[in-house]
């Protein structure tokens, strides 16, 4: 894909993310990172085409080329040693919105609803088949923006 052609995607994730953050939802991060050990939870984040292109922009920012092998149940950017995320301001959705107790729950589904539907429509606009998790959408995602 042509760097041109990336700019929207990006650009529309990114106003999403924006966006997102002004919500009046009460939200406490405090990284625990629970959340990114997919084992424990039973649940992966699914990416749409655009939130991909961003994580997988926000993983090459860090120098590295290729997603960090992992296990099956952890997500490949979470950092073994700190266990942190590699792309925290990068980090998808599901990632921002999550099901953590300690950050305060799921959002309600109604109060984001429309930035899904954003999130969905520049799917769309970009080319996206749809959310995949989050390995499958960051592998392609690495290649498109190589
Ligand atoms: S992208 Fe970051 S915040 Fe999301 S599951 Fe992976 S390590 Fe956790």
């Amino acid at each position: 894909m042509r760097r041109e052609e990336l700019k929207h995607p990006l650009a529309g994730v990114r106003a999403v993310y924006e966006e997102l953050a002004k919500r009046p939802v009460e939200r406490f991060c405090q990284t625990r990172t629970g959340c990114c050990r997919f084992q424990l939870t039973g649940l992966t984040p699914p990416l749409t085409k655009g939130e991909a292109l961003v994580a997988a922009q926000g993983l090459r920012a860090t120098g590295r080329k290729a997603l960090p092998e992992t296990d099956e149940g952890t997500c490949p950017l979470r950092q073994r040693a700190r266990g942190s995320c590699l792309i925290y301001n990068d980090r998808p959705f599901g990632c921002r919105t999550h099901f953590c107790d300690a950050a305060g729950g799921p959002y309600p589904r109604k109060q984001v609803l429309d930035l899904i539907r954003r999130l969905e429509e520049t799917n769309r606009c970009s080319g996206g088949d749809g959310p995949r998790k989050i390995q499958a959408a960051l592998a392609v995602a690495l290649n498109e923006i190589s």
